[in-house]
């Protein structure tokens, strides 16, 4: 289907998923946006990328900042979607080490690299390519941190709807 849909082919799309045991339809909408948005044809919510973990990560901060910051998102949008042209683009990282992560989160709007095996324990955050601040603190503390400056970027980014 990304073949055809790449090739400007098709106006319409529909995905059918064996649910899971009392699973939910609505699954096969989100499986068509994700289809979508990872082509590049439309936009219906902000991205994360995340570390899916390696040899350098040696705790689980990152999958659960990844996971706040995705929870933090999805109760943002819909006020976001009401409030603000095209937010919907905005691009974030959240890495695990800063060996690979900072060149993921300067390609991201917003990107977070935090400390991978023996690397000094700070989180440089990067803000449309360039490092903005460096975050200190426990998880609780970073997901605090980092979703105030994501927020903060929204409100100057992006244009308020008439
Ligand atoms: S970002 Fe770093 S820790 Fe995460 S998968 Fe890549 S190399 Fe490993």
């Amino acid at each position: 289907m990304s073949v055809l849909l790449a090739e400007g082919i098709g106006d319409t799309i529909r995905v059918s998923l064996t649910p899971r045991p009392g699973g939910d339809r609505r699954e096969e909408v989100q499986a068509c946006r994700e289809l979508l948005q990872a082509l590049g044809l439309r936009a219906f919510a902000p991205s994360v990328t995340a570390c899916p973990g390696c040899g350098r990560t040696t705790s689980t901060t990152f999958q659960e900042l990844a996971l706040q910051v995705e929870d933090f998102i999805d109760n943002r949008m819909p006020e976001w979607r009401d409030r603000y042209e095209g937010v919907e683009e905005l691009k974030l990282a959240v890495m695990g080490c800063v060996v690979n992560g900072p060149g993921e989160s300067k390609a991201a709007d917003i990107g977070i690299s935090l400390p991978g095996t023996g690397e000094a324990p700070t989180c440089p955050v990067y803000v449309d390519g360039r490092q903005f601040t460096t975050l200190r603190g426990t998880a609780a503390e970073l997901s605090e941190q980092f979703t105030r400056i994501v927020a903060e970027y929204v409100e100057r980014r992006y244009p308020a709807k008439a």
